[in-house]
């Protein structure tokens, strides 16, 4: 394939920005890619992997000359890091965004951007429960959504990006800021929550019960304890900033949790396999359209499970 982007800046390089580094290398797409992160651990991390051309110290620093612009951190970060970039960035790159969330995005980053820029703001759906430099991988995009964010921008630098995406390997779809959230917070973000409460839920037996929940752990109990294992910073920042469309599920689900439990409780088992039913369908759904070894942000079975 060939190079798509003369210059790429990662800003932060944890698991996100690193696997997009390995997989532009693997297909040769970008002329020279300049990564810089936060901590100076990280960015020695980073050289000594050596998935970048070169690792700088401040994000100021590694924009100049990028023709793209890639923000790689919590979705809490990236205001300040836009602020910082935002007078070195070259006439007409394209800076686009990876954050869990997109219209908290969008307004925390585009006052921060010059007009002569092209701002797309982006969301890989795949990700791993694992974070930072070492955990990133070429194929994490493979056959994964990634959703862009037109955002009244350029059609040719949006273009671009949507081509730099599928040659990463991601399939790619556009769709509106807060379409996205909404799509997300029932696909993604609440079921997280839901794993971060029955784990603690479970936490607070297993006191009780001398480590039992640990010792008998079972496979829908694993699963869990694999997604409530999701990077901290990362998910408050995605609560925070996809609070509607969070409560709005949440909602939602709490009113399925009660009739379920109702259902419970009066012996209704018609109600309980009707149910069940409906969701296993769902399930097969997501099996057929090749979507089941790696949900979106919700940890990659075939490598670490
Ligand atoms: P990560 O592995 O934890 O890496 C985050 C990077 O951001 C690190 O380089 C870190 O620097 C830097 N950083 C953290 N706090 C910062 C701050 N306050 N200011 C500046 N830099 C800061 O995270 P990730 O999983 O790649 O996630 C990055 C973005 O992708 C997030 O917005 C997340 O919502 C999104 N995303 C994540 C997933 C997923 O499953 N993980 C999937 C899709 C999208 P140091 O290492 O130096 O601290």
């Amino acid at each position: 394939m060939s190079v798509i982007y003369n210059r790429v800046a990662l800003i932060g390089l944890g698991l996100i920005a690193s696997s997009m580094a390995h997989a532009m290398r693997r297909a040769g797409l970008a002329g020279e890619i300049i990564g810089t992160a936060r901590s100076s651990e990280t960015r020695d991390i980073a050289r000594e992997i050596g998935f970048c051309d070169r690792v700088v110290d401040t994000a100021a620093e590694a924009v100049v000359g990028a023709d793209l612009v890639v923000l790689a951190v919590p979705v809490g970060a990236m205001g300040a890091v836009a602020a910082e970039i935002g007078p070195h960035l070259q006439d007409g790159a394209t800076v686009t965004d990876v954050g869990s969330v997109k219209a908290a995005v969008i307004e925390a980053v585009a006052p921060h951007l010059p007009d002569h820029v092209h701002f797309v703001p982006g969301h890989p759906l795949a990700g791993t429960e694992h974070s930072g430099p070492r955990s990133g991988f070429a194929a994490l995009f493979d056959n994964r959504w990634t959703i862009l964010i037109p955002n009244g921008a350029d059609t040719t630098a949006t273009e671009r990006l949507r081509d730099l995406w599928q040659a990463m390997g991601a399939l790619v779809e556009m769709m509106d800021a807060e379409h996205h959230d909404l799509v997300l917070s029932v696909t993604s973000h609440t079921p997280h929550l839901i794993a971060y409460t029955m784990v603690g839920v479970a936490d607070d037996l297993s006191r009780v019960t001398d480590s039992e929940v640990i010792k008998y752990s079972a496979a829908g109990f694993r699963d869990f304890t694999r997604i409530a294992a999701s990077d901290p910073t990362m998910w408050r920042d995605v609560f925070l900033a996809n609070k509607d469309a969070t409560l709005e599920i949440l909602g939602r689900f709490t009113e399925e949790l009660f009739a379920l439990q109702r259902s419970i409780r009066t012996g209704d088992g018609d109600a309980l396999f009707d149910y069940f039913t409906r969701t296993r369908a769902i399930r097969r759904g997501i099996i057929e359209a090749g979507q089941d070894t790696d949900a979106p942000d919700f940890g990659r079975t075939g490598k670490r499970d």
